[in-house]
């Protein structure tokens, strides 16, 4: 089963960058999700529709897609009152990408923060380490049940709430585990740390310890800062990297919400990218297929993509 999860990090060991993919919310909202809808009750609804997001970012040169489970955890789905449909959700994002990928493709089950706080910051009671290792864990079995290669724990603001979600997918299964966290660039200090105050060597630090396989960086302002981040975390661990970064700060302009960077402008902080020790490169929100199809041209150009 975990033999092609297991793939990824053998191609990124042989040398070569993998291409991840790009955004979601943006694409779902633009083919009629509604804001304060469930994304993840779409895999059952709009199944066309999210199997033709994935379909293209695979036509687009990504090679790991992700599946359209960001909030999946029973904890989050209460909130729609979807909770009894988390397993049956889960499962079927998995299977609608699969059925998207061609036979060289891989799958990742995609696992976000579950919008709770942690005890200790919590107003409330807050969620204990193990509420957060048992919502994932029902997750991360569900999407494996579905067929992932490998997960992508994405997102995450605490580093409690990251470590249960790694803890929970090796717990599942002994698919391989990206973790990535979500930085704010703090401009007075010129330093990008997560919402808890982490630094990039210590985000990646934690998730290694515990027992993520591939770590990095998601969301966040841009690739700017993600070259920053790379090269901090690259300083302190020689594992694979990831990053997908948004495509720069997202500009209201009365109901739209476009942002700041256009597939060129996106590519090309790419180079610096590749140079500052990143294995897999994707993007986040307000990004979109183009998106990936010049960044994989980035990637083809540096000589790093494989077959
Ligand atoms: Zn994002």
């Amino acid at each position: 089963m975990s033999a092609r999860g297991r793939e990824v990090l053998e191609r990124i060991r042989g040398g070569e960058t993998l291409i991840f993919d790009g955004g979601y919310g943006t694409m779902l909202f633009a083919a009629g999700l509604l804001n304060g809808a469930c994304p993840e009750l779409w895999n059952d609804t709009h199944a066309d529709v999210v199997r033709s997001i994935h379909k293209g970012y695979f036509d687009a040169g990504s090679q790991i897609v992700e599946t359209n489970t960001f909030g999946g955890t029973r904890l989050k789905l209460v909130e729609y009152r979807l909770g009894e449909r988390t397993r049956d959700l889960n499962e079927r994002g998995a299977r609608l990408a699969r059925a998207a990928a061609p036979p060289a493709g891989y799958i990742a089950g995609s696992i976000g923060p579950t919008s709770r706080l942690p005890q200790d910051y919590a107003l409330d009671a807050g969620v204990t380490d193990e509420e957060y290792e048992a919502t994932f864990l029902e997750q991360a079995e569900a999407l494996a049940e579905g067929g992932v290669d490998l997960f992508a724990v994405e997102t995450m603001m605490f580093p409690q709430e990251a470590t249960a979600a790694i803890r929970a997918c090796k717990k599942a299964t002994d698919l391989p585990v990206m973790a990535t966290m979500f930085f704010q660039f703090e401009e007075l200090h010129d330093r990008d740390r997560t919402m808890w105050g982490e630094s990039p060597a210590d985000a990646a630090r934690s998730l290694l310890a515990a027992g993520a396989d591939v770590v990095g960086m998601n969301c966040g302002r841009g690739p700017d800062r993600a070259i920053v981040i790379i090269r901090e975390m690259r300083k302190v661990t020689d594992a694979p990297l990831i990053a997908y970064p948004n495509a720069g700060l997202p500009v209201t302009k009365g109901d739209t919400v476009t942002y700041e960077l256009g597939p060129e402008e996106m590519a090309r902080e790419y180079p610096a990218l590749l140079d500052a020790g990143c294995n897999i490169v994707g993007a986040c929100c307000g990004s979109n297929p183009e998106h990936i199809e010049r960044i994989a041209a980035v990637v083809r150009a540096a000589g790093r993509r494989g077959a």
